[in-house]
């Protein structure tokens, strides 16, 4: 019989972890490029967004070195659809700086991890316990969740972070650190979900006071939100023999260094009104408006064919707003369809 929670979790990992991409098999050892990519892909993105984005980049970039010398263009695409683009740019610069400075290998302990761009203190803890089996305490929101719901916490969240990591600490054991922390986030995403959690099947519901309590959906406690605030953007789709205008943002800021439509218009053309779409980014939402006119003449930019704009690795919002272009041109043709037969009668 487990004494505690944490060797009731270990064993429960042992059967039912989830097979996922990044992790090592038994008997593996885990490979610090997978778990450091998979670590980044994972943050504020579900497992089944990356899976095919992972699958993808370790294809292409099977090593950190192969990462390390792609052109910044072809990451920034292959990432396109996985939003916070912030993190394409930290990986890369991570992933040179591990190829010129550390000849191709991360450091292997919290620290040396943590001087390498993008790494914060959770993806440092998460690589250090994952690939490298050192003790670390690592608390991503599954683990928020599992401890506030373990202890019963009534401190509301954020507040509370400090105590839940003393909490997570408290319960990391010396040894299998990694699995232990896998094992608190599988459980928290399978079993101690957000909504009605699992508690029948939980393997430490004997040492959970949520549960004892007879209400776990109350934890973890939140601080009420301030509501996001809404902006209005205009986009411009202009159009040239068969080909559209895209820009390529400026490296920093919002969907910093992805191709873009212009948000000014390019040219002075006859710009018709093609919809709007929303797009909720973490800070605010966003009605962002489309209009399209055709060129006589391509002003400077990025002109890539109408046809293939779809795989152009544009961000989701822009993504979106070339749906919009290409029924504005559906429509267009439709009406021209009109005014042609109507000169024929
Ligand atoms: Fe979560 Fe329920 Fe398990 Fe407590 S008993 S950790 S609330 S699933």
């Amino acid at each position: 019989m487990p004494v505690d929670a944490a060797e009731a979790l270990l064993c429960w990992y042992v059967v039912d972890k989830r097979r996922l991409p990044w992790r090592a098999e038994a008997g593996e050892s885990a490979d610090p490029y997978r778990v450091w990519l998979s670590e980044v892909m994972l943050q504020q993105t579900t497992v089944a967004a990356v899976k095919p984005y992972f699958e993808n980049f370790t294809t292409r970039w099977p090593t950190v070195g192969a990462l390390a010398a792609a052109p910044d263009g072809e990451v920034m695409a292959a990432w396109a659809g996985l939003g916070y683009y912030a993190r394409a740019r930290n990986l890369l610069a991570c992933a040179r700086t591990v190829a010129a400075e550390h000849a191709g290998v991360f450091p292997d302990g919290e620290e040396g991890l943590r001087k390498l761009p993008g790494i914060g203190p959770y993806t440092a803890a998460a690589i250090a316990a994952i690939a490298f089996g050192r003790r670390a305490v690592v608390v991503d929101g599954n683990v928020e969740r599992v401890i506030s719901r373990l202890h019963a916490l009534q401190t509301p969240l954020p507040q509370a972070r400090p105590e839940i990591r003393d909490l997570a600490d408290a319960m990391t054991p010396d040894e299998g650190a990694g699995d232990f922390a896998q094992a608190m986030m599988d459980l928290g995403a399978t079993i101690c979900t957000p909504r009605n959690p699992a508690c029948g099947l939980c393997p430490v519901r004997e040492w959970c006071k949520a549960f004892a309590e007879g209400e776990p959906g109350r934890y973890p406690v939140k601080a009420p939100k301030a509501a996001r605030p809404h902006r209005h953007g205009t986009a411009y789709w202009l159009e040239q023999d068969g080909a559209v205008l895209l820009v390529r943002r400026p490296p920093r800021g919002l969907l910093g260094g992805m191709l873009a439509f212009p948000e000014a218009p390019p040219v002075g053309a006859a710009w018709e009104e093609a919809g709007s779409v929303e797009h909720v980014f973490t800070h605010f939402s966003l009605t962002m408006n489309l209009r399209c006119a055709r060129a006589d003449a391509r002003p400077d930019g990025i002109w890539h064919p109408v046809a293939t704009v779809a795989e152009a690795g544009l961000p989701t919002l822009f993504a979106k707003l070339a749906a919009r272009g290409l029924a504005w041109r559906e429509k267009e043709r439709d009406r021209d369809g009109v005014r042609k037969n109507a000169l024929l009668v």
